[in-house]
């Protein structure tokens, strides 16, 4: 497994009573889950969401398959609750997240989503949006209609056309190799709306993840705190790709003579 260095920080921020945001960081697997707001219990979905998917293997076994299953079951875990408790009538969430996975006895890292929670890569100073929003104005921008800039003030900006808890749902999933020295950064809508990428770029660029985490938070609280705000930066410490150490198992075998 990769050596990983994280921290996480979630905040209410400035205005809601609330935090509808959820969190699960731990070796290998990351995910932040923004409960709905103007639903019912949007603080319940998300923290169901997170339960179903703390459930997952550990990395050294996990497949990329389990996740898109644990996010299905995450989504009925919802709706069965929903069910039985009407009072929770309607709440969603979106889900994000990172995990380690084996593929071919290879490490590599799976990138999922369903909602405008995002993940994002920081590499020598770059940082890429690696997934992509499941929203209105992010289709209008993809049209051509709005500009990334229009999209940040459109109206309708918090309009999210794919959410956990509403009808069968498939997450969007990413595979890419872990390399040292990347640093990824998780986060709800609370830090996007608040603050934009080249400024998300400079803060995440220096200090330790738990200093980047802080710093991100707090430039969101600073620029209004609208929205719950959740933030998990993952640093990537030392990478596990040495071909000696994968198992026997999936390394190639050399054809023995006598072998037909
Ligand atoms: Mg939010």
């Amino acid at each position: 497994m990769s050596e990983l260095r994280f921290a996480a920080v979630s905040s209410v921020g400035r205005v809601r009573e609330v935090n509808e945001d959820s969190l699960l960081a731990r070796d290998g697997l990351f995910v932040v889950a923004d409960g709905m707001g103007g639903h019912a219990a949007g603080d319940v979905a998300g923290a169901l969401a997170v339960k179903v998917m703390a459930g997952l293997a550990s990395p050294d076994i996990l497949q990329v398959d389990d996740i898109a299953d644990a996010v299905r079951r995450a989504n009925e875990a919802i709706l069965s609750r929903t069910f039985v408790s009407p009072e929770t009538s309607g709440m969603g969430t979106t889900l994000t997240g990172l995990a380690q996975v084996r593929i071919g006895g290879v490490e590599h890292w799976a990138v999922f989503n369903v909602g405008d929670s995002r993940v994002y890569r920081l590499v020598d100073n770059e940082l890429r949006q690696l997934t992509i929003d499941h929203s209105e104005v992010q289709e209008l921008v993809a049209a051509g209609r709005i500009t990334p800039e229009e999209a940040r003030d459109h109206p309708d900006r918090h309009v999210i056309t794919r959410s956990l808890g509403a009808v069968p749902i498939e997450p969007d999933v990413w595979l890419l190799p872990a390399h040292t020295g990347e640093r990824f950064l998780l986060c709800s809508d609370g830090l996007t709306d608040e603050v934009e990428d080249m400024e998300i770029a400079a803060i995440l660029g220096s200090g330790s993840p738990q200093d980047a985490a802080q710093n991100l938070v707090a430039a969101a609280e600073a620029a209004g705190g609208h929205d719950n705000i959740t933030v998990i930066v993952v640093d990537v410490v030392a990478d596990f790709r040495s071909w000696d150490r994968i198992d026997d198992t999936t390394s190639p075998r050399l054809p023995r003579v006598g072998d037909s």
